[in-house]
């Protein structure tokens, strides 16, 4: 409780010392108080959660979340660059910089990664309530796998959250093991959407090595059931788009409509066909092309 008493005045003290230089005369006043209050919002509703009982994966601890003042932690704006990453104004960057780890790892472990992954899919969840099936069991969604279907939070939480350089050795260990647990909403997703009578499909940048530890990951993870799963040929090359939207094509071809595209990247969704609606969950932790 004492530890919760301080958590709150800490917020309060960062809330009330907001200069919002960033902006001057009177958009300062406008700014200041919208920020105090959805840091004080936000504090409160960390204070309600049982964080005891959460499976502790890191001992990063959120404390604020992504939109306290770490985004702003050595000057470096590391919620624009999260920005810039999602909508995909910025590209074929190797590792997430190093002053936004921290930041990165809160967004990942509070509340945010999870708020924002939520939104996505209740948008997706609305969007399938609304299609008229045909009833041939010819509809489908496709679901990429990593930081999709499933987390490998687990794995890049001992690893910089993206900021160390990405080791195929190593993420290779941790696939096989097929330890990664589903992204919870996105496997709520996955059941409204086959109790729809929508089939699922999924396309995975994973090579067909990893066949195996896939299937049995994707069972633990609770997707018991699918339509395809295709993993890459190991003889293809590093580039995904020709490679993802070549294996909808074939879809495509074989009578199959795509109702849906979900995926982390934008690589997942890009190329035609792309499918009747893509969505895009968040991951800030590393870019594929
Ligand atoms: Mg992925």
């Amino acid at each position: 409780m004492a530890t919760a008493k301080l958590l709150l005045l800490m917020v309060l003290v960062a809330a009330s010392s907001c200069d919002g230089s960033a902006w001057r005369g009177p958009l300062s006043r406008l700014r200041m108080l919208p920020t105090a209050q959805y840091v004080v919002e936000a504090a409160a509703e960390r204070l309600k959660e049982d964080v005891s009982s959460a499976p502790l994966i890191h001992a990063l601890h959120p404390l604020l979340g992504s939109a306290g003042d770490f985004s702003r932690r050595a000057g470096v704006p590391c919620d624009s660059w999260r920005l810039a990453v999602e909508t995909y104004n910025k590209r074929d960057w190797t590792t997430v910089p190093a002053s936004c780890e921290g930041y990165v790892g809160h967004y990942m472990l509070g509340g945010h990664y999870r708020r924002d992954s939520r939104v996505v899919v209740d948008e997706a969840v609305a969007y399938a309530e609304t299609l008229n099936l045909g009833g041939n069991g010819k509809e489908v969604w496709v679901f990429d796998i990593d930081e999709t279907s499933l987390s490998n939070l687990p794995y890049y939480a001992n690893h910089g959250f993206g900021a160390q350089p990405y080791n195929a050795t190593n993420f290779d260990e941790y696939v096989v093991n097929a330890t990664a647990p589903a992204l919870p909403e996105v496997l709520e997703l996955y059941e409204k959407l086959l109790s729809l009578g929508t089939k699922v499909m999924f396309i995975t940048g994973r090579h067909d090595t990893e066949k195996e530890a896939t299937i049995k990951n994707l069972r633990s993870a609770g997707y018991h059931t699918w339509e395809k799963l295709v993993l890459k040929p190991s003889s293809l090359g590093s580039s995904v788009v020709p490679y993802k939207s070549g294996e909808r094509q074939k879809l495509v071809d074989a009578g199959y409509r795509i109702v849906g595209n979900m995926g982390d990247q934008w690589s997942d969704l890009l190329g035609a066909p792309e499918g009747d609606r893509t969505f895009k969950v968040p991951d800030p932790m590393y870019y594929v092309g």
